[in-house]
Formats: C-alpha cells, sequence, structure tokens
C-alpha cells in the first residue's frame, strides 16, 4: 500500500514533524490527493517561535549588506527553480502555468526590492539641530514578526512578508494556507540555500490552532494577514488585544465603470482577464462591471459573450487553457451557489458555466465562465465577495451614481474606469473611496516598490503590504539626539522646555 506523504513544518533549518493532525492536499483539476499537510500544535508553534527569538540577536546585528546578498542569491535560485514552483503552484491551487509563472514573478519583485534594505534602512541625519547637539532617526528591527497568508497566491503573498520584513533585520514565522502550502515552505529552504542562517525564517503549516499561538504569543511583535475578511477583522482585533502590530488584508469586490466614450473592444479584453483570470480567484479581480448608460452596456454584453464562447476551461498544466479549476470541492459549491442565487434573485445569466465537464478531468473542480446582466446592489451577488468566474453589469445612468456605488460599498480594495476623457478619470481617482485604482488599466496591482492595499473593510490597519509601507511597518522608529560636551565645563541646570528659540 502507497502511504501519503506529509508535508511538515520547517523550524530552525530543520524539518520538524509534527503531524498528530494533518488533512489532505487537493489536485483541484483531478479531485485526488497524493499529499497530506500537517496541521501544527500549539507547543510546534512556539518551537517555531523560539527558533526565530534565538537566531534574532545575530542576525538584527548582520550588517545590512550582508542580509540583502541573501535577497540577491534568492532571488536567482527562485528565478532558476521557476518551473518548479509553477508546477507547485499548479497541482495544488489550480491556475494555468503561465499564470503561476506571474505570480511567481511578481513575488521575485518583492525580493528584489528587499534588496535594497541597505539603501531603505539608512533613516535621517540632522547635524548641530541646537549648538553641539545632532540628531538622527533610525529604522529598527522589531524582533519575531509572522506572517499568515491565503490560498490564492500561494508563493507570491509570502514573498510580500517575509523577504521585507528579514532585510530589515527581523526573524519571521510563516504559516502558508493548508490548502496549497508545498511553493511556500519550498522557496523557505531555497532561502536556506541563499544563505539564510536557521531559525531566521520558520514556516508552520496548519489551521486556526497555530495561527491562534501567534497570534497569543508575547514574543510576537507583529503580524501581517491577507485573506477574507472575517478572518481578517479577526487576527486584527485578537492581535491587537495582544499588543501586537498587526496589518491585516481582506477580501474585495471590485467594480469597474465604463463610461459611454470609453473604448469597448479594450474594455472588453482587458475585462476577460480581469473576471475570469485565475478562476476569479484574485483578491484584485473584477466581478463587476458598472456599465454608464444602456448603449455602453448593451455593447460590453455582446463583446463578452463573444470573447467567453471562446474560452478554454482545463487544466492548468496545458498553457492553452485560459482557466484552471476552482481551488477545492467546498470552494466549488459555494461559487456555484452563488451563481444559483443571482438566477433567483432575478438577475439575468447569460452565459451558464455550471455543468461544465472537462473531458478526463470530470472529478476536477471546474466551473465555466458565468456572466450575469441586470445585477442590482441590493442583490448578495452583488454585495458578497464570490470569488470565482462570474461576471456582473450592473447598469447606472450617471458617472455619479456608479462611484456612488462604489463608495457605499463595505469593500474597498480596487477600481479602475474605462474612459476617453480626462477629466472624469481625474474626478473618479480623486473621489473614489478605494485604496487602488487603474485608468483603463483592470488590475491596477501597485508594483513592488508602491505598496499594496485597500481601503474600508479591505484592510485593517494602518500599512499596506509590501514596497515602503513595509519597511515601516517591519521596523521601530527611533529617534537619537546626541552631544558630547566639552569636560571640565560646568554647566546650569536649565528648567524652561528645550527649544530653538
Ligand atoms: P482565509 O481567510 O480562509 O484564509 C487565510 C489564512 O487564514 C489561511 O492561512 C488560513 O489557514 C487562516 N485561517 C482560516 N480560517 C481561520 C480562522 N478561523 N482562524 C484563524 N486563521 C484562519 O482566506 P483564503 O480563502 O485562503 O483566501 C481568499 C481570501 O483572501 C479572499 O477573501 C481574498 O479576497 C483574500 N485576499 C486578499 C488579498 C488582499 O491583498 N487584500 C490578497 C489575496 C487574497
Amino acid at each position: 500500500m502507497l502511504i501519503t506523504p506529509t508535508l511538515s513544518h520547517l523550524i530552525d533549518g530543520q524539518i520538524v514533524h509534527d503531524t498528530a493532525r494533518a488533512q489532505p492536499v487537493f489536485n483541484p483539476a483531478t479531485g485526488q490527493s497524493n499529499l497530506n499537510v500537517a496541521l501544527a500544535s500549539k507547543a510546534t508553534v512556539e518551537q517555531a517561535i523560539a527558533s526565530a527569538e534565538k537566531a534574532f540577536p545575530a542576525w538584527r546585528n548582520t550588517p545590512p549588506l550582508k542580509r540583502a546578498r541573501v535577497m540577491s542569491k534568492l532571488k536567482v535560485l527562485l528565478e532558476d527553480n521557476a518551473d518548479k514552483i509553477a508546477a507547485m503552484i499548479t497541482a495544488e491551487h489550480g491556475k494555468v502555468l503561465n499564470d503561476a509563472h506571474g505570480e511567481l514573478q511578481r513575488g521575485i519583485e518583492n525580493v528584489e526590492y528587499a534588496s535594497y534594505a541597505p539603501e531603505l534602512l539608512k533613516g535621517e541625519h540632522s547635524r548641530n539641530v541646537a549648538p553641539g547637539i545632532d540628531s538622527w532617526a533610525e529604522h529598527q528591527a522589531l524582533g519575531v514578526t509572522a506572517g499568515i497568508t491565503p490560498f490564492n497566491f500561494p508563493a507570491m503573498v509570502p514573498l510580500w512578508m517575509w523577504p521585507m520584513a528579514v532585510a530589515c533585520g527581523n526573524t519571521f514565522v510563516l504559516k502558508p494556507s493548508e490548502r496549497d502550502p508545498s511553493s511556500a515552505l519550498f522557496i523557505a529552504q531555497l532561502a536556506l540555500e541563499a544563505g539564510l542562517p536557521p531559525g531566521v525564517l520558520n514556516v508552520v503549516n496548519g489551521d486556526k490552532e497555530a495561527v491562534d499561538a501567534l497570534l497569543h504569543s508575547a514574543t510576537v511583535k507583529a503580524i501581517s494577514f491577507v485573506g477574507s475578511t472575517p478572518i481578517a477583522e479577526y487576527i486584527y482585533s485578537e492581535g491587537t488585544k495582544h499588543g501586537k502590530r498587526v496589518q491585516a488584508l481582506g477580501g474585495a469586490k471590485n467594480h469597474a465603470v465604463v463610461m459611454p466614450d470609453a473604448d469597448v473592444a479594450n474594455a472588453v479584453t482587458a475585462m476577460m482577464g480581469a473576471a475570469y483570470g485565475s478562476c476569479g480567484e484574485r483578491c484584485m479581480a473584477v466581478p463587476l462591471i458598472v456599465a454608464v448608460g444602456d448603449e455602453v452596456a448593451d455593447k460590453m454584453i455582446e463583446g463578452l459573450k463573444t470573447e467567453v464562447a471562446k474560452m478554454k476551461v482545463g487544466p492548468g498544466t496545458d498553457n492553452g487553457n485560459d482557466m484552471g479549476p476552482l481551488v477545492t470541492q467546498p470552494h466549488f459549491e459555494k461559487v456555484k451557489g452563488y451563481v444559483d442565487q443571482g438566477v433567483k434573485e432575478g438577475a439575468t445569466l447569460l452565459v451558464d458555466g455550471r455543468g461544465l465537464k472537462v473531458k478526463g478531468h470530470e472529478d476536477g473542480y471546474f466551473l465555466g465562465p458565468c456572466l450575469f446582466d441586470h445585477v442590482k446592489p441590493g442583490m448578495v451577488i452583488y454585495q458578497e465577495e464570490i470569488f470565482g468566474p462570474v461576471l456582473g453589469v450592473v447598469r447606472v445612468k450617471s458617472l455619479d451614481e456608479a462611484m456612488q456605488l462604489i463608495n457605499d460599498h463595505e469593500y474597498g480594495n480596487g477600481t479602475c474606469i474605462f474612459t476617453r476623457d480626462g477629466e472624469a478619470a481625474r474626478h473618479f481617482t480623486d473621489h473614489i473611496q478605494v485604496g487602488m485604482v487603474g485608468v483603463n488599466v483592470p488590475l491596477p496591482v501597485p508594483v513592488a516598490y508602491h505598496s499594496f492595499g485597500g481601503w474600508k473593510r479591505s484592510l485593517f490597519g494602518d500599512l499596506h503590504a509590501y514596497g515602503p509601507d513595509a519597511v515601516r511597518f517591519y521596523t521601530k522608529r527611533k529617534t537619537i539626539t546626541q552631544r558630547w560636551p566639552s569636560s571640565g565645563v560646568r554647566e546650569g541646570a536649565v528648567f524652561s522646555f528645550p527649544s530653538s528659540r
């Protein structure tokens, strides 16, 4: 009988087997599992935290340039192993290989940015803030930091977090998604190969038990979280209650406004990838079109129906496919349930992806692209994040009405406007209550040297992920004021508040 291997934890540079609790990892294209993932106990997480705590003093004192060199080496190793990592992502997440490569490349760009840490950590210096007194501000590492990541970008989101955290001198405990855990663990092993000392980065696989052990540990100083809004809110409230710095990025419901003057053909093409890429399982996916006027709505619908009919859905291992399966059977059922709900609520289902069967992959979690017209703001399919290949068109009469809808929505992650009117675009970018905004750019995901984050219930905390905000998040500012009085000169006491008056 074949024994299913179990993916374990990486602690202090070693694989640690705590497999008392484990669960299967499925290949969504086949519905089969040939791997289990261990679910760490509290004791195992505490072992990982202790390892990070032990590694911290030496790592903190390692010159930033030496820490950065590890990132530079890791970048090369990630590029050398890109095919292997992309294959791991596709086998567990289901996304098409090309898309997995795209995700990894975005992750590599974060590693590249982390290699600029010596420059980013330089701080500020002022000479002679008062006679003979100099002052400077420096960014000091926090200590043990942690990250909890979602299934939908199993390689990239961990790379948003720990490379900059460790480049700033912290040590780290990562808890990847239990649904597709292999790539994060493999990348952590590459980091060891790149020269990261044992204990600087530890990986614990697990579920709520592992997350709670991180949240409740007094040693963990900061937590980065990316996932759904209910869990983000829990992480934020529980983490801050336990005295930690927390950034918790949550869910989304992104709207694309299509103005009457938009280049409709290009807007249709852009929306195809934005709505259906990665099977809609992106927090920056665009599941809603807000068409300004019936004329542009009708044209968009016609164009979308034609393009959707051409889409190829099948296993992600075949780059000829546009879309792979959904991540798990329960998620498939949930997304299908939303389509049923949309029909019940009275939206017009123009393209129905339910019932799709992919030949040779009958047990895979495949749902074909779905397209709704006449979606209304009161509907559940308008309000809630579906996280699947379901695109809805909402019809409005004016840009103001479109903006009001977006501003009233509980989420504020991303949005975009398709228009040729600069004045409308400027008004939109100025007044829309959303963190990441595109103008004729459907997925305005900031590059690695800008920061990523939404507004409203898409982000709990103050600082965004990666980019310059990550340096702020993973460091404490210390401002030092210094003078060296001449020896032997007696000075009188000064009782007034020191100032330059
Ligand atoms: P999720 O919230 O189910 O899981 C995220 C992480 O939280 C996982 O590591 C999981 O193990 C852990 N977790 C789950 N339930 C928990 C609980 N009860 N207590 C403690 N920890 C728990 O999210 P997901 O389904 O893996 O990912 C999809 C979600 O992530 C979507 O809502 C998507 O919008 C969001 N997301 C947001 C961003 C962003 O930047 N805003 C990026 C990617 C994904």
